[in-house]
Formats: C-alpha cells, sequence, structure tokens
C-alpha cells in the first residue's frame, strides 16, 4: 500500500514539475524557440540573456532537474549536441567556447530543468570564465 502512495507522489511530483518548467515548454513546443540543433533526446536554442554572442543552451527534450538526475547512458548523445552546436558556432566566427553546467542552486542553477550553457568565444571579448 504505501509503496503505491510512494508511486504516486514520485509521479504527481514529476508531473507537477514539468507542467510548470519553462524548459519542458520549449522542448514541447509550447512557446516557440529558435532551435539550433535537435536529436532524438536534446534541443539547443539561444539563451534569452545571452552573456556572449551566440550564448546557446543544450537541454534534454525530457525533464530531468540537473546533471545528477539524468542517465549516463545519454551521454554519447549529449556529446554529440555539444561538438554539433559548437561546430556551428566555430563555423559562423567563434574562435573558441566554453561549457558551463551549473547544478543546485548553490552553484548558480535557477531553471531546474537541465541544461548546458554552450559560450562561444572570440580573443578578447572581455568574457570572464574560470
Ligand atoms: P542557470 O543559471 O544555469 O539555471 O541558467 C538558466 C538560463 O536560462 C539563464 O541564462 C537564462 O537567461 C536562461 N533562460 C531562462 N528562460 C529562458 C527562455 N525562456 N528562453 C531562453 N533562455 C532562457
Ligand atoms: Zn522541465
Amino acid at each position: 500500500m504505501f509503496e503505491y502512495i510512494n508511486f504516486y507522489k514520485v509521479h504527481l511530483f514529476f508531473i507537477f514539475m514539468t507542467e510548470d518548467c519553462i524548459f519542458c515548454k520549449i522542448a514541447q513546443g509550447k512557446i516557440p524557440e529558435e532551435l539550433i540543433y535537435e536529436s532524438d533526446n536534446f534541443i539547443a536554442f539561444p539563451d534569452a540573456n545571452p552573456n556572449v554572442k551566440g550564448h546557446t543552451l543544450i537541454i534534454p527534450r525530457k525533464h530531468y532537474v540537473n546533471m545528477m538526475d539524468m542517465p549516463a547512458t545519454l551521454g554519447r548523445e549529449l556529446m554529440d549536441a555539444i561538438k554539433s552546436v559548437a561546430d556551428i558556432k566555430l563555423k559562423q566566427g567563434a574562435e573558441g567556447f566554453n561549457i558551463i553546467q551549473n547544478n543546485f542552486p548553490a552553484a548558480g542553477q535557477v531553471v531546474m530543468h537541465a541544461h548546458i550553457h554552450l559560450l562561444p568565444r572570440k580573443k578578447g571579448d572581455g568574457f570572464k570564465s574560470i
């Protein structure tokens, strides 16, 4: 009996999170975004408040809270997504790029749907990374 209650609690939590999540709405096409890249499990679109020109977010289509929540089996496809977006930005004139990924509020995560920031860079652009 308690197992059933826990099962429903977990699923209700998941439904609540995805209904309320801005990145889920983008992934489901409910909020239109210019998609820079898409694959079976990932999409990429411009950050609404870019830190540098071309600042892009790569997100899983499914709601995972952060990297700890994502299955490692998605790792290969995620690497492909990062490299594909980086390739597009390098072809558009970027000279380098940073990838930044915030996990949990203490590390600066504001949107609780896992995402990777890809920041195209140019020599002397003034952006301070680590
Ligand atoms: P983080 O601090 O790692 O959680 O970063 C969240 C990022 O999502 C910020 O850089 C925001 O500018 C960006 N962001 C929030 N809402 C949107 C949106 N609707 N479309 C694009 N980017 C967004
Ligand atoms: Zn979400």
